[in-house]
C-alpha cells in the first residue's frame, strides 16, 4: 500500500476545485489528482486559427460512436479543466428547471432538490467566482439572495446598438452573467474568450477560483499528470484506494474520502472501470444508472448578417435573450436560451465551414453571432460506455423539434432586428461542451448514483461532484449549477462529519 490521505479528489474542473475549495478550511489533509497539466502561456494561445483550426489544444484522444467511428472530443485535460476554454458564462438554472417541465419532445423530470433548497450556494457561487450580472433585466430570472458582485459586462457600441434592435423587434435582451476580467483579457490580445484557453487569470474558473483558494491552505496539494486509472474497495464496500498513473508509473493513494470529479463522461468511465468481485457492473452502479442519462444541449451557431454594415466587436459575448425559454413553442412548450457567441472571426468561420473559405471574411466582418441552446432530456439510452477498453459515446439526441422552433424564432426577431441574411450551423457530437447526466442525483437508490448532496449511495466516502449528478441539462450554460451543488456537498460533508466517518 502507498501513501495515505484524508480526502482524494480526482480532477482540478469546476466541480473537483470547487469543492475543494470549500473543503480546505476544514484543515483535512487533501490530495487532488489531475490527468492534465497547468496551460502554459503560448503564441497558441491566442492564435485563432491553431485554436479552432489545427485544434492545438485538443487532447489526442479518440472516443468511439456505437457503429465504431471514432472521433476526437472537445473536451480539455489540464488544471482546470473545460472550465479554462469556457465562455465564462455563469448563469443559474431558471426556478422551472428543478420541477417537471413538459417539452416538445417530452417531460424533464424533477430534481430532487428545488430551487429554494439550492439559491444559497448559487448565491455563494456567484460570489467566489466574481460574476458580472444583473438580476434585474431577465423576465425568467429567478430570485436571488443577493446580488451580483460586479455589475455586468459592458456591451461593445456594436453590441449596445444590437440590443437597442432587439427591444425594438419585442424581445427582453438580458445582461449575460460572465465570470472574467476584460481588461485583463484583452490586455494579454484582442480576441474573444468563448472556446479560447486561458493563460493569464482573467477567466474566474476552476483554475483561477477553486484551486488558487485551495491551495492557499498547507494541507491541500495538486498533482498533475496524475490520471485516477480506478477505485478500489474494502470488504465492507468503502473505497480504500485510488490507483493512478503519473510519470509512467501505477501509485496508489488510500483515503477516507474520495471524490470523483473527472467530469461527466470521464467519471463514468473511471467508474466503471473499476469494476471488481463486489461490485461486478463498477462502482456506485448498483443502479445500473452509471453512463446512463447522458445529455449535452442541442445548439446552433446562428449568423445574421446586413450587407451594408459592420460588427467592429473584439468579444461580442454580453447578451442572452429568454423571451422562448419558458414557453414560445406550439402549445406553450419551453424552447430554449439564446446568447451571443464569442465573435466569430475568419479563421473561426473558415474552420467551422470550408465552402465558406473563400468569404469568411467578408461575412465575419459584418455577422453578429448567436448560440441557440435547447434542452437535451435525460434518456436511460443516451450512455457512455467502456467496451473493450474503448469509450464509447451512444448520445440519444432529443426534443430536436423544440430546437428547430428555437433557431426558427430567433431568425425572425434577427430579420425584425434588421438583419435580412441569416446563416447556421448546429454542433454535433464532437462538441460535447455541455456534456452531463451520467451519474444523475436522485432520492431512490434503484434509479440514481448519487444523492441529493453528491454521495453514491453504494458507497458511504464516495462522493461524485462534476456535471455527471445534473438530472437534466435544462437550456443554459451549466457550469454555475455543477459549483452550486459543489459548494453544497463540502457543507455537507463538514456538517456531517462524513471525513471523519
Ligand atoms: C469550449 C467550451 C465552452 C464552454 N462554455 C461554458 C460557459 O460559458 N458556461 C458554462 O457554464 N459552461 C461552459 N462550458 C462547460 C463547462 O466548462 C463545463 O460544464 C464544466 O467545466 C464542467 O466541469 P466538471 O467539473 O464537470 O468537469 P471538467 O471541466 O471536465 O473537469 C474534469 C477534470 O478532471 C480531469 N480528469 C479527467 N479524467 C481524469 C482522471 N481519470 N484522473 C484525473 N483527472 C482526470 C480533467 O483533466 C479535468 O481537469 C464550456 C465548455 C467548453 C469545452
Amino acid at each position: 500500500m502507498g501513501a495515505r490521505t484524508d480526502i482524494v479528489i480526482v480532477g482540478s474542473g469546476i466541480g473537483g476545485s470547487t469543492v475543494a475549495a470549500a473543503l480546505a478550511p476544514s484543515g483535512r489533509r487533501i490530495v487532488i489528482l489531475e490527468r492534465g497539466e497547468r496551460l502554459a502561456d503560448c503564441p497558441e494561445a491566442r492564435d485563432l486559427e491553431a485554436i479552432f483550426a489545427r485544434h492545438h489544444f485538443r487532447p489526442d484522444e479518440t472516443w468511439f460512436t456505437p457503429a465504431g467511428r471514432g472521433f476526437n472530443p472537445g473536451n480539455y485535460y489540464c488544471v482546470g479543466g473545460n472550465s479554462k476554454l469556457y465562455g465564462a458564462v455563469l448563469v443559474r438554472y431558471r426556478a422551472e428547471d428543478f420541477g417537471a417541465l413538459g417539452h416538445l419532445g417530452g417531460v424533464s423530470p424533477a430534481w430532487p432538490i428545488g430551487y429554494r433548497e439550492i439559491e444559497p450556494w448559487y448565491q455563494r457561487a456567484e460570489e467566489m467566482f466574481g460574476v458580472h450580472g444583473d438580476a434585474c433585466q431577465d423576465p425568467t430570472e429567478p430570485p436571488h439572495s443577493g446580488t451580483y458582485p460586479h455589475p455586468p459586462v459592458p456591451d461593445e457600441p456594436d453590441i449596445a446598438d444590437l440590443r437597442h434592435r432587439l427591444k425594438l423587434a419585442g424581445c427582453h435582451p438580458a445582461a449575460l452573467p460572465l465570470g472574467v476580467d476584460v481588461e485583463k483579457w484583452l490586455a494579454r490580445g484582442q480576441t474573444p474568450w468563448d472556446a479560447v484557453p486561458d493563460t493569464t487569470g482573467a477567466k474566474a474558473d476552476g483554475e483561477s477560483v477553486g484551486l488558487a483558494q485551495a491551495l492557499s491552505y498547507s494541507s491541500v496539494t495538486l498533482e498533475t499528470g496524475a490520471q485516477v486509472t480506478r477505485l478500489l474497495t474494502a470488504a465492507d464496500g468503502r473505497v480504500r484506494c485510488v490507483e493512478y498513473r503519473q510519470h509512467r508509473r501505477i501509485r496508489r493513494l488510500a483515503a477516507r474520502l474520495v471524490i470523483v470529479a473527472a467530469g461527466a463522461v470521464n467519471s463514468a468511465v473511471l467508474l466503471m472501470r473499476s469494476a471488481n468481485d463486489d461490485f461486478p457492473a463498477g462502482l456506485a452502479n448498483r443502479s445500473d444508472q452509471v453512463g446512463r442519462n447522458f445529455m449535452n444541449h442541442n445548439t446552433t451557431a446562428v449568423l445574421a448578417l446586413h450587407p451594408l454594415r459592420h460588427n467592429r466587436a473584439v468579444y461580442q459575448k454580453t447578451l442572452m435573450i429568454n423571451d422562448f425559454y419558458l414557453s414560445g413553442g406550439p402549445g406553450g412548450a419551453p424552447l430554449g436560451n439564446i446568447q451571443l457567441l464569442g465573435k466569430i472571426s475568419a479563421p473561426i468561420l473558415a474552420a467551422a465551414a470550408p465552402t465558406l473559405r473563400p468569404v469568411a471574411g467578408w461575412i465575419a466582418r459584418r455577422s453578429v453571432d448567436f448560440y441557440a441552446m435547447s434542452e437535451d432530456l435525460p434518456d436511460p439510452e443516451s450512455r457512455v460506455t467502456v467496451c473493450s477498453n474503448r469509450v464509447v459515446l451512444d448520445w440519444r439526441r432529443s426534443n430536436l423539434e423544440a430546437h428547430a422552433a428555437l433557431v426558427a424564432r430567433l431568425g425572425a426577431l434577427l430579420r425584425r432586428a434588421g438583419f435580412p441574411v441569416i446563416l447556421s450551423r448546429s454542433f454535433d457530437h464532437r462538441t460535447l461542451s455541455h456534456q452531463c447526466g451520467t451519474a444523475r442525483m436522485g432520492r431512490d437508490p434503484g434509479a440514481s448514483v448519487v444523492d441529493r448532496y453528491c454521495r453514491s449511495h453504494d458507497h458511504p466516502n464516495l462522493f461524485v461532484v462534476d456535471a455527471g449528478v445534473l438530472p437534466t441539462s435544462a437550456a443554459v450554460n451549466p457550469a454555475l449549477t455543477v459549483a452550486a451543488l459543489a459548494l453544497r456537498c463540502a457543507d455537507h460533508v463538514r456538517q456531517t462529519g462524513s471525513i471523519a466517518a
